[in-house]
């Protein structure tokens, strides 16, 4: 760069006015917190990245471990016994109790509509439904009919992903496996699709609402709302295909 000379003795405009103006001493104070801050970021941005390395260490130590498990286990129970055994006392108790509340949800969904208005848990139709809808957002779902995981969402059959020891004898999928002896789907089970699902896998316990139940729950309702009035008769005539509101309603008598 071609600069021009400047004249000896005589400090440069800029000079004058990074000293006299800019650099004043909060800017220097703020310059250097700013230099501060960047390193503060860099040390914790590494920071964040040593912690990944060790959880993914950590990670492979633990799906080891599953998959050891998993090879020795021939049935469901002894798959689900072994890794209960591994869970601290906080976690298995943390999930029995989650799971008491969704068990007590999901009997309420079959037979709740037996209990009269006077009954301290009486609820509507729409009250159970809002009772879903809010456990779900607070706790997520098992995942049993939709998955993340792009590998979960082409795996056939569907009804199999969770197959178990019996399954593997059904004639019309040959070569199936028990799904913790297939270490693809458990792998994707564990990872892909959130807590609820991967303890399932794991435990057996259902710590959240059954995606299928709960879609099933709510199509046959819409279903009863929105079929003619001959479809709303076969609701009602058909014990196979009645649903909660033609009991409610019976019950009620709305
Ligand atoms: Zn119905």
């Amino acid at each position: 760069m071609n600069e021009p000379k400047r004249k000896r003795g005589r400090p440069r405009k800029i000079d004058v006015l990074l000293r006299d103006s800019v650099l004043t001493p909060e800017k220097i104070a703020e310059l250097r917190s700013m230099a501060s801050k960047k390193e503060q970021a860099v040390e914790r941005a590494q920071e964040a990245a040593r912690q990944e390395r060790v959880a993914a260490v950590e990670q492979t130590r633990v799906n080891n471990q599953i998959l050891a498990h998993a090879t020795k286990a021939r049935t469901l129970a002894e798959f689900h016994g072994i890794l209960r055994e591994s869970l601290s006392e906080p976690s298995l108790k943390r999930y029995l109790e989650a799971q008491e509340v969704v068990k007590a949800m999901i009997r309420y969904s079959n037979e709740g509509w037996q209990l009269p208005p006077t009954d301290e848990d009486f609820m509507t139709v729409e009250a159970v439904i809002d009772l879903f809808d809010d456990h779900i957002a607070n706790h997520g779902t098992i995942h049993d009919i939709e998955f993340e995981s792009f590998i979960l969402q082409n795996w056939h059959p569907q009804w199999a992903i969770y197959s178990t020891e019996q399954d593997v004898n059904d004639p019309t999928c040959p070569g199936l496996l028990p799904y913790w002896k297939d270490t693809e789907r458990l792998m994707e089970l564990c990872r892909a699709e959130g807590e609820p699902t991967r303890i399932y896998t794991l435990y057996g316990f259902e710590t959240a609402l059954p995606q299928y139940h709960v879609a099933k729950f709510k199509a046959r309702i819409q279903e009863h709302r929105t079929t003619s009035a001959a479809g709303r008769e076969m609701h009602r005539i058909h014990e196979s295909i009645r649903c909660y509101l033609c009991r409610f309603e019976a019950t009620h008598k709305f």
